[in-house]
């Protein structure tokens, strides 16, 4: 286990380096958290980047599967050399575009951690492979403090993307299949369970 926490903090510091935006250590026990409390063994996460946050939740001994999708090669490919150097056998990698993946199992939780603008549609395609008592996870809602500022951005990507974070957070607090909770750490993460379980 020694072997893996080097590993992670390895990809910690190579992560902050490089500016690839990995999710903070506090989110990170955050979701660990709600993975032990609620009984989840098998996560689908959007965005792996160069694996940090899947190896850290793949490292909880609760996790029985890890599927993960990316679709740049480059980061991909780091992910899967540090995969390995893991030696943690529960994780599935993919290298795809997310909005064309075909899974067809369902998994315990999904983590939405990939283009900040396509939320609403990894949200909407995902779901579908969610067990009945699952839960998805969408991180960066907060968007470094952008979100519920966007007409005050000067740059108009940034200022749309924005606004695209903005119109899922109104469109999970407006639909009636889950109830919402946002978790002021990190970036912010929202965290949906379906109503009337
Ligand atoms: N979850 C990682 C960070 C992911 S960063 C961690 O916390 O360690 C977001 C990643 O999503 C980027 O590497 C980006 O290339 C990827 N991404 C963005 N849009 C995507 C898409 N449509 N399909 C697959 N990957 C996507
Ligand atoms: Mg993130």
């Amino acid at each position: 286990m020694d072997r893996i926490r080097k590993l992670i903090d390895d990809m910690r510091e190579y992560g902050t380096l490089n500016e690839v935006p990995i999710m903070s250590v506090e989110s990170i026990n955050t979701i660990n958290k709600i993975i032990d409390d609620n009984n989840i063994h098998s996560i689908l996460e959007i965005g792996t980047a160069i694996a940090y946050s899947t190896i850290c939740f793949a490292a909880n001994n609760n996790i029985n599967r890890i599927t993960s999708i990316e679709r740049d090669k480059v980061r991909f490919n780091i992910a899967k050399n540090n995969v390995l150097e893991s030696k943690l056998n529960n994780i599935e990698l993919i290298c795809d575009d997310a909005l064309n993946t075909v899974i067809n199992d369902k998994y315990d939780l999904i983590i939405i951690d990939a283009a900040k603008s396509q939320n609403m549609k990894f949200f909407n395609k995902y779901k579908n492979n969610l067990n009945s008592t699952g839960i998805i996870i969408i991180d960066n809602l907060d968007f470094h403090g952008y979100v519920g500022r966007s007409s005050e951005i000067k740059s108009r990507n940034l200022r749309q993307m924005v606004r695209k974070i903005e119109k899922f957070i109104d469109f999970l607090d407006n639909q009636d299949e889950f109830e919402v909770e946002y978790i002021e750490v990190g970036d912010r993460l929202g965290v949906c369970k379906r109503k009337n379980l």
